[in-house]
């Protein structure tokens, strides 16, 4: 696919930024003398601009996720790369997207705030994709598919053979969302970025990497559209603290690991326990770090479980999440609360 065509002109046309200290790459480590970039010259450990190329950072998620660093964008949170996707990609008022809801409700805002059309293509009742629909509209101006796999908030992850046959057949930007993905029994498609040129992965540290806090999101994917991305890029999306928090804790992957699967054992608990329940009517399959939960009636029991101190997520407005909650999988201790809670209703 020829992916300069289907960058926006005025994007294609424009320079980026110059950054103060793009003049000084390699050396901004030494011990020099910075009078560019008026910054307070008071060192505090923070007076300083971040490195607007996060090379450290690069280094060390490209290695983890087994990318090279030219493949490797980072957003203030994954919010912000598909932000600045859609903005490469469409123009306003002309261009479309193509999302399958039920799913993350940011497609849509990020959409609606460019001025492009959102076409909605719902999921099948069992939550898996309806492939031919996709690619039956993939001839009109629908520029970039959103498939989010695992999915939010259904929870599953779709079909492998349906992901690579629309990545391979959509005539435009795939971007795959793995938010969740390290919370699933399917692999990563990351490694198909080196043969699609279409595709984008983005993943985040949000979720099963604990540092939602520090808004850290990464995109992956060809140089090409990489270097699109990074062109747009506020220069200094990535905080000095997010950075530096960001090395510290990657550097506890065993850590992270071992949460991941404590996530994963209550995840099974959890739906022994709620199982029981003769109010709950369905536990939709997940691969998350959440359940969709489908009760009697919804709405009162998220009000009688957030009388009780426990907030879950009301999802019953979503299509196809009729009397749906959405349940985070916690602590042993929170989700011990949560099913005694229940019980007693
Ligand atoms: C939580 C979530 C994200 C993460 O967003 P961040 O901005 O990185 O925190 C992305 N996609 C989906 C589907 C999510 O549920």
């Amino acid at each position: 696919m020829n992916i300069d065509t289907l960058v926006r002109d005025n994007v294609k046309n424009m320079s980026s930024y110059s950054s103060a200290r793009d003049d000084c790459k390699n050396e901004f480590n030494k011990n020099l003398i910075y009078l560019d970039a008026n910054e307070s010259p008071f060192v505090n450990g923070i007076n300083r601009y971040p490195d607007n190329k996060h090379t450290e950072l690069k280094k060390v998620v490209s290695k983890i996720k087994n990318v090279s660093v030219n493949q490797v964008v980072f957003g203030n949170g994954t919010d912000e790369i598909l932000d600045l996707i859609v903005r490469v990609f469409c123009n306003p008022n002309e261009d479309k997207i193509i999302t399958l809801p039920p799913t993350y409700g940011m497609y849509d805002v990020i959409a609606n705030t460019n001025g492009v059309e959102n076409i909605e293509i719902p999921l099948k009742n069992d939550f898996s994709i309806d492939k031919n629909e996709i690619l039956k509209l993939s001839s009109l101006n629908a520029k970039i598919l959103f498939l989010c796999s695992p999915n939010n908030p259904s929870g599953n992850s779709f079909d492998t053979n349906d992901l690579t046959d629309l990545i391979k057949g959509f005539k435009g930007i795939v971007v795959v969302d793995e938010a969740y993905i390290d919370f699933s029994s399917k692999q990563s498609l990351i490694s198909l970025i080196h043969e699609n040129n279409n595709l984008i992965i983005t993943q985040t540290l949000s979720k099963a990497y604990a540092m939602a806090g520090i808004r850290l999101g990464m995109g992956f994917s060809n140089e090409k559209i990489i270097n699109y991305l990074n062109k747009i890029k506020p220069p200094y999306n990535i905080n000095v603290l997010t950075e530096r928090k960001a090395l510290e804790e990657l550097n506890k992957i065993d850590d992270i690991k071992k949460n991941i699967g404590l996530v994963l054992n209550q995840r099974k608990l959890l739906i022994s326990c709620l199982d029981k329940l003769d109010f709950v009517k369905k536990i939709h399959k997940s691969d998350a770090n959440f359940l969709l939960v489908k009760f009697d009636n919804a709405d009162l029991r998220y009000n009688q479980l957030l009388e009780k101190g426990i907030i879950v997520r009301n999802r019953s407005n979503q299509p196809l999440c009729q009397n749906c909650l959405r349940i985070t999988i916690g602590t042993k201790n929170e989700n011990n609360t949560l099913i005694k809670t229940l019980n007693e209703l």
